[in-house]
């Protein structure tokens, strides 16, 4: 039912990337009457805006990949073992297609408000485009990263050549030939773009203030007798995906009976205190660098993660053979596994490279922006194109941003100054039939997210069709039951690495200024957090209060 300005709903889902997807088919099977919105003139979310050279996924893609629809699943052709971005975006906009969904999107249209009316139990969403949607639910798609984090320098409008972000990089591709190009930044963006403009590029330096452990993806052209047996065994391949706590099963192809006779395989040892020194660098040499991440000690033990890091820096001066590169981009002064793993492909090859080098922003700090470029303490550097690889305000940076108000006109952004509050990343006290897919206090971004997405989907559907059965009005958390899970939630991440004094990371928030030090995913592993859920819905929504209409 519409007049010229309102429309009224069942349900609004803000974002088109993958969770927002599925979720459009999910409440469309249902029959509800629904629209999304997305900021973009196309669907894909993280995989649409973020389309800067070297863009891919940093795990197998037939892992990181729909599991809801077997179809889906046996007419996709993957040609990567880690697709790229624009194969992943195609991949994306097939199954917009092939499920009918973009009927339900209005594009080119961000969400500004989602206000609650206690009295009438309902949702307006309004936009910027002047759409009004009248709804019973609310369901942020948004993503953890979503919103770009621009580091605030000085005069830094001042820049005469061209500016990019790598999280929202032009549709229409930019050409860097012969440019002097500068890159702030190496998490997983920086250090997957700063090969590809390397080679475009006639002259590049990077900006790090915190140079970052990396590991070679290995990625490779999909073989296509690998990927028709992966077809074939999915079942069982989702089904060990299930049962991974990260939600990844790292399929080899087919098992191969075993030979009696056949000498043992040579394994890694299981932790880097149990060998000598000689045998740690025996490991590096015969397993590759990419062992030191399969040490488990490393994830707990201090002392054994400082072994590993100084074995990851004695790496990087032989590789490089040049001592002072090696000690630009060594690490140093925050553990292995602080901060998201980050796998390259030919990441340290580009800095030997004559046309790369590298400002070290441990010994000399950014002063300002200047016109033609930016000066540091040491020095001042002249380019044509500044491209920003400066990550996120990951996790609550968009939803804090809109207006979003539950009951007693409470804005969300008050309710997490301190840090987001959630049971189980699912909804916050004070607003009712809302909901966030991966929101903070869920596994999300510790996990394949996707295998997270497509949890989070189908639990809120089930939820609201639960809701819709029984006649039940809202839905919403107890303030005992978000408090203790924002306390369990918090006790998941002590001893981590993650968690580490010396650690700082997007996850910590504490790349953002001013935002409190908090880690927000939840660390216990996906199979532990969907057996929680599927608990709280056998005991009848525990920790949630439901209202009867
Ligand atoms: P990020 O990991 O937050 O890295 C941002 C980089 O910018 C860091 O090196 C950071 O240094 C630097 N930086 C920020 N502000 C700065 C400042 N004021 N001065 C100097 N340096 C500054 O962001 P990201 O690389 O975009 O990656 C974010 C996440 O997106 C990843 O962790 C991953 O989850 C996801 N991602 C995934 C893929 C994939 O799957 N293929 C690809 C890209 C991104 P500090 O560390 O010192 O703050």
């Amino acid at each position: 039912m519409s007049d010229s300005q309102t429309t009224v709903l069942d349900a609004v889902v803000v974002g088109t990337g993958m969770a927002g997807l599925y979720m459009i088919k999910r409440l469309n099977d249902r029959g509800l009457n629904i629209q999304a919105v997305e900021a973009g003139s196309g669907v894909g979310g993280a995989w649409y805006w973020n389309r800067y050279p070297g863009c891919r996924a940093d795990l197998p893609i037939i892992e990181y990949s729909y599991s809801f629809s077997k179809e889906l699943q046996q007419e996709w052709d993957w040609t990567e073992v880690m697709a790229g971005q624009p194969e992943i975006e195609k991949y994306l906009n097939h199954t917009a297609d092939r499920f009918d969904l973009r009927k339900d999107i209005k594009f080119n249209t961000k969400v500004t408000d989602a206000i609650y009316d206690e009295a009438a139990n309902i949702w307006t969403v309004t936009t910027d485009q002047g759409d009004v949607y009248k709804t019973k639910y609310c369901i942020m798609a948004t993503g953890c990263l979503n919103e770009p984090n621009y580091p605030g320098f000085k005069n830094a409008d001042s820049f005469k050549g061209d500016i990019y972000h790598t999280a929202q990089w032009p549709r229409e591709g930019v050409d860097l030939t012969g440019k002097r190009v500068a890159i702030i930044g190496c998490g997983s963006s920086g250090v997957q773009a700063i090969p590809q403009i390397a080679k475009q590029a006639k002259e590049l330096i990077a900006f790090q203030r915190s140079p970052i452990y990396t590991f070679p993806a290995k990625n490779a052209p999909m073989n296509p007798d690998f990927l028709a047996q992966a077809k074939a065994d999915y079942d069982d391949i989702r089904e060990q995906q299930l049962n991974n706590e990260m939600g990844i099963c790292n399929y080899r192809g087919p098992k191969k009976p075993k030979d009696p006779n056949a000498a043992p395989k040579p394994r890694p040892s299981k932790k880097i205190m149990d060998i000598t020194p000689e045998q740690r660098k025996q490991e590096i040499e015969d397993f590759g660098i990419n062992v030191l991440t399969l040490y488990v000690d490393t994830y707990y033990d201090p002392e054994a993660n400082e072994i590993a890091c100084e074995l990851y820096r004695e790496f990087l001066q032989d590789y490089l053979g040049d001592a002072q590169k090696a000690d630009a981009l060594s690490p140093k002064n925050y553990p292995l596994h602080c901060k998201r793993p980050v796998i390259d492909t030919e990441y340290y090859a580009a800095f030997k490279r004559d046309n790369v080098s590298i400002v070290d922003l441990r010994e000399t700090s950014v002063e300002e922006v200047t016109p033609t470029g930016l000066r540091t303490t040491d020095a001042e550097y002249e380019f044509d194109v500044l491209v920003y690889a400066t990550g996120f305000d990951a996790m609550t940076g968009t939803i804090k941003r809109l207006n979003i108000r539950g009951r007693d006109n409470q804005l969300l952004a008050d309710q997490w100054k301190e840090g987001p509050r959630m049971y189980m990343g699912l909804q916050s006290v004070g607003f009712p039939n809302f909901f966030t897919v991966t929101g903070p206090g869920s596994p999300s971004v510790v996990s394949n997210v996707l295998h997270s997405i497509e949890q989070h989907v189908e639990w809120i559907d089930n939820c609201i069709g639960y809701l819709q059965e029984n006649n039940i009005k809202t839905i919403e958390p107890e303030l005992e039951a978000q408090d203790a899970w924002v306390e369990h939630v918090n006790k998941a991440a002590e001893g981590s690495m993650m968690t580490a004094p010396t650690c700082n990371s997007w996850y910590l928030g504490t790349n953002i200024e001013g935002k409190p030090r908090g880690f927000m995913p939840y660390l216990a592993g996906t199979k532990t957090y969907r057996e929680e859920c599927e608990e709280v819905v056998e005991k009848g929504y525990e920790g949630f209060k439901l209202e009867t209409a």
